[in-house]
Formats: structure tokens, sequence, C-alpha cells
């Protein structure tokens, strides 16, 4: 910890002053920011450097990879090899929380199980894999051995492992991304270095190793981890380093899943419209993830969609960065914050600047929860529906309740829609990552859950 300091040349208490949400992040309690910033959605995609031809570019490659996928992931063949996860509604965990806060809770609540996607298990299934899928495609095509039209299903051969094994990949990852790239390099032959920082799991690093992935160790933080893979890669042409802070393809992978959810509501009869608003709640770690489906949405859905990024009270860098429009400029280690938590996907002191800048018209607002309250509804969430999530993918099932109960967003509800409206808006928690952890890991933080709550 940090004893005084000052950052950027200001004081803590003079950062206080500027920026009252920062005594709350100080003093680790949960909170939440509203974006005063966020312009109407047309304004916003007028400024904005990435655009929606952009994501149906990022759609259509997944779609030319999908023969690839049925083939070598059987898994995703029901799907015709397109990587997607089910929506569903909770209605059961919606009248604990509303019992619980004894409050009721506007609208329908939904669940975007990206918990379950195949392959990674997270969210990470969109944007690391989709990374991966393009530096192949383009290494193919440089090497004459691609052309237009043809069948994808030939990555699946020796031709192309022998070409790939002569690149390497490299990625610093908290534990989901690893895995995702990871899966996804060592299976189209690439070779492939994930660094973890010290809080990834013990089972990523042994499922990683078992398929052959190099994994490197670090005592330290995520940044550390991304900073030594960035450097080694760096050294190298012939390999493709994955920079989770600042790459756009990634980004672009993420917004692919608002292409699907359209198709998926669509299917569901949810009206999505101003007199239907949808509100999104996304579990943010160094944000290309929670962005990029952000700004899917937002492209698709305009100014009915409002998006929020959740964060731990220890690791909230995004809340962080937008609040003092310092971005990555800003750590929580700065401010004195130790960035520890068990949501290991948002273990994250330092948010990407390119995220907190390209967003910041688009959102409306952060907020950030206790460890705690993760694990309790963990618990409820599991007895409720029977869906078992990993902690980090809790943190957007606070949304909701928050939405009603701190005074900045209600004052942004009565704003944006009036209390009939907002009876008809979709809450949609997104649910990013659990389906891989192991049973006894689980049932861990079940017990730990029903624990807190039984306090
Ligand atoms: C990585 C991750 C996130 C957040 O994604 P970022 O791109 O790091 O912001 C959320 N939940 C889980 C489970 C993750 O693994």
């Amino acid at each position: 910890m940090l004893t005084e300091s000052t950052v950027l040349g200001r004081t803590w208490e003079e950062w206080e002053k500027a920026c009252p949400v920062v005594a709350d992040i100080r003093a680790l309690r949960e909170t939440g920011w509203r974006n005063e910033d966020k312009k109407s959605c047309r304004e916003a995609i007028e400024d904005c450097e990435l655009t929606m031809a952009d994501v149906l570019d990022a759609g259509r490659r997944l779609e030319r990879f999908a023969p690839y996928f049925a083939a070598v992931f059987p898994e995703t063949a029901p799907a015709g090899g397109i990587i997607e996860s089910p929506v569903r509604e909770i209605p059961r965990m919606k009248a604990v929380l509303e019992a619980q806060e004894q409050r009721s809770l506007p609208g329908r609540l939904w669940l975007k199980m990206d918990s379950h996607l195949p392959i990674s298990g997270s969210i990470k299934a969109r944007g690391g894999i989709y990374e991966i899928l393009k530096t192949a495609e383009e290494i193919a095509i440089r090497h004459g051995l691609l052309h237009e039209g043809d069948n994808y299903r030939m990555f699946d051969s020796q031709t192309f492992r022998e070409l790939f094994s002569r690149y390497c990949v490299g990625v610093g990852s908290t534990g989901n991304l690893g895995l995702s790239i990871g899966i996804m390099s060592a299976r189209l032959g690439f070779r492939v270095t994930v660094h973890m920082s010290a809080d990834a799991r013990q089972w990523k690093k042994d499922m990683l190793r078992s398929k052959g992935v190099t994994v490197m160790e670090y005592e330290s933080d995520y940044s550390v981890a991304v900073r030594e893979g960035r450097k080694l890669a760096g050294k190298d042409p012939y390999c493709h380093f994955v920079d989770d802070e600042n790459s756009k393809t990634l980004f672009l992978g993420y917004a692919v899943a608002a292409l699907r959810l359209k198709k998926q509501f669509e299917e569901l009869n949810i009206r999505v419209d101003r007199e239907h608003p949808l509100f999104v709640y996304l579990p943010c770690g160094v944000g290309g993830g929670p962005g990029g489906v952000a700004f899917g949405i937002k492209l698709v859905f305009g100014d009915a969609a409002h998006c929020f990024f959740a964060e731990p009270t220890h690791s909230c860098c995004m809340m962080l960065g937008m609040a003092t429009g310092e971005n990555h400029r800003v750590s929580v280690q700065d401010f004195g914050i130790d960035n520890l938590t068990v949501a290991d996907g948002l273990a994250v002191g330092r948010a990407s600047g390119f995220v907190g800048q390209l967003m910041r018209p688009f959102m409306s607002g952060c907020y950030s929860l206790s460890d705690e309250r993760m694990y309790g509804m963990l618990a409820q969430l599991a007895d409720s529906e029977g869906v078992h999530l990993e902690p980090s993918a809790l943190a957007g099932m606070y949304g909701p309740v928050l939405l009603e109960k701190l005074p900045a967003f209600r004052e942004y509800v009565k704003q944006e829609a009036p209390a009939d409206v907002m009876a008809k808006s979709t809450q949609l928690v997104w649910a990013t990552g659990g389906s891989m952890v192991p049973k006894e890991e689980m049932e861990g933080y079940y017990r730990k859950g029903r624990e807190i709550l039984s306090r």
C-alpha cells in the first residue's frame, strides 16, 4: 500500500475534490459513476474510428471459419461452427434480488451466458479466438495457401499446421484470455506462450500445458505479465503478440456478439426501441471484452441501449480512468488500492486507454461491487436458476439493483426513461465465465457464497 503520493501532480485529496467518486473508490466502497459525457449514438458514431463495416467484416470472417470449427471442435457443430451462447430469462433470480433489496426491479431480467461459450467457457472465446483466426488467415494468404472462396476446413491440415509451426503467438493473461488464445493457437499449429499473472488459477495453467501451450508464470500482477510477454514477442518477427490493452482486432471480435444478440432477441420476441430500452451490465477487466460488446450493442441498438461496466471494488480501474478522465494514465495502485480480488478475470489495475477513450461517448456509467457480493449472488443464482458462474461473471448481476438504488443512476434513469417505459425494459446481465471451472473449485465458491449470505 502506498502511504502518501501524488498522481499526475495532484494529491489524493485534490483528486477527491475534483472528482468525488474517487473518495468512494479509495475507501473501497461499492459505488457508481454516471458518464455525463455520453452523446447521442449518432454523434458518437460520427466521431468514432471504428464502424459497423468493421464489425460486419469481423462477423463474416468468423462465418468463413465456421466449417473449420464444426470439424475440429465438434461441440460447435450443432450451431454450424458458430461460437455463440444462449440468452435466458432468470425470473427466480430477479425475485431473490427483489426480496433481498426490498424493492421491485423494473422490466425482465435476462442472462447472456458467455459462461457457456464453447472452447474456453468465457467471453474470451470471442475476441481471443477471433484475433488468432485473423492472424492465421493473413499468414495463409501471404503464403499463397488460401484464396477467396476456399473452404476453411483446410486449416485443419498438415500443410497449414506446418506453416503455422514456424510462427509463434504470445499473450499476457489473468487466465481466461490465455485459455482461449492458447487452445486456439495450439490447435492451428502455432507455437504459443501464455504469460500468466500470479492470480491465475492453477487448473488453467494445467489445462494449457496439457494442450501443448508454454505457460510462463509471474509473481506479479497482470500488467507485468503483459509487459514481459510483449517484450519477448517484440524481438521476434515471427511472433504475434495479442495485446489485450490495445488490440482493435480483439475488440472487433467481441463486438460481433451484438449482431448475434439482435437475432437472438428477434427469436425471443424481445423488442428493443425507445419504448423498450435495453440495459446491459458488463463485467470489466482491462476493458476490451465489455467495451467491444458494448460498442457492438450501441451500433446495433442505438440510443435504446444503455451500457454499464461492472468491476470489483479492489480493481475498479475503468471507473477510475473514466471518472478522472485520465484513462490508462492512472491505476488503482496509484490510489493505494491493492488490485486483489477473487474475480480473476477482473483483477486488472490499469484499464485499456484505447477502450476508455473510444467508449467515452457511448457508455452510461460504471460501478463497483465487493467480492462478498459476487460470492453471495453466485450462490443465489445457483440455487434459484441452477446456473453456475465464476465470481467475475456475477459482477453484472448487481447492476439492475444499483439502477434503482444509487442516486446517480436513478437520476440517469429518470432522464432517460419514465417508469412505464422502464417496466418494459430488458435488463441483460452479461455472464462472462464459469462453465470450465472444475467442480471442486465451483463447490468452494458456492460454499463461500452460502456462508457469506448466512452471516
Ligand atoms: C476477461 C474477463 C472479463 C473482462 O474482460 P476484459 O476484456 O478484461 O475487460 C470479464 N469476465 C471474465 C470471466 C473474464 O475472463
